[in-house]
């Protein structure tokens, strides 16, 4: 079960932002594809992909033709193309374009056509370091905008407000930037979550820690790459509620300066920060 909420500011995303008028685009369907590998090369999930494609079924099939949302940062690959000269021409690391492609499976056989997600730096916020250490998580796609159900009174749609990087329980989570703790404590979604500040107009949001570092306490500050907690399941009930999800950081920006405060998608900071290890 992969579900998850942080409704911080109770506002609620409006669902359109997948909306399939304004951003789609024709995909032919290749022979290996599958749901999972496209809607991995366009960041976004399977549900996401259905959502598009309402008449689209789990069984395709090669030539079929498909709407993707136009995703800049998403490149088809040539002919002659390797990963080191597609990384190369867009100035990112091998390494970090095979790790923001987990669908491709063995990085030495690209085949003209794949489709692969290229990180591009963020306009604001780019020099963040990225909240988990490598090979401490899972490969994660872009979970931002999925309906999610869970709330206190039993079943209700909302917007999920950030991006699920799942990892075993106990990992260490590092502050993305210096900031200032304004929220500290149990979230009946969140659970043991944090919302640092970190300018102006802007918030982070870490959320189902199981724990702490030590020092951690709202008005405080925290450095970036600072030990701010542990990753964990609480969340989605009373104080002390855990386990009713696997294991994840739910990490979230906020736009502070507007009430209530609005969310941002985090997808593209949290590939960005990646690359700036
Ligand atoms: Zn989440």
């Amino acid at each position: 079960m992969k579900k998850c909420i942080s409704l911080l500011s109770g506002a609620l995303l409006g669902l359109s932002l997948l909306s399939p008028a304004a951003y789609a685009a024709p995909y032919t369907i290749k022979q290996g594809d599958t749901l999972w590998k496209i809607a991995t090369a366009n960041s976004i999930t399977v549900q996401q992909l259905m959502k598009l494609n309402p008449s689209v079924s789990e069984m395709i099939y090669p030539g079929q033709i498909i709407q993707l949302p136009d995703d800049p940062n998403t490149y088809t690959v040539q002919p002659n193309d390797t990963f080191w000269k597609i990384a190369d021409k867009f100035g990112i690391s091998t390494l970090t374009l095979i790790n923001a492609n987990p669908q491709i499976s063995n990085p030495d056989l690209l085949n003209v056509g794949d489709r692969l997600h290229i990180p591009a730096k963020p306009s604001n916020n780019p020099y963040g370091t990225f909240p988990l250490k490598p090979g401490t998580y899972k490969p994660y796609t872009n979970n931002y905008a999925e309906s999610r159900t869970w709330s206190p009174n039993g079943e209700e749609i909302r917007a999920h407000e950030g991006v699920d990087i799942f990892a075993d329980k106990g990992v260490p989570v590092y502050s993305v930037l210096d900031g200032t703790i304004i929220n500290y404590g149990w979230n009946q979604y969140g659970g043991w979550r944090l919302t640092v500040k970190v300018d102006d107009s802007t918030a982070f949001y870490y959320a189902h820690l199981s724990g702490y570092a030590q020092g951690i306490k709202k008005g405080g500050t925290v450095k970036k790459g600072q030990l701010i907690g542990y990753v964990g399941s609480t969340g989605y009930g009373p104080e002390g509620t855990e386990g009713m999800f696997d294991t994840h950081l739910h990490f979230g920006i906020y736009k502070t300066n507007v009430s209530p405060w609005k969310t941002v998608d985090p997808y593209s900071y949290l590939t960005w920060w990646e690359t700036q290890r």
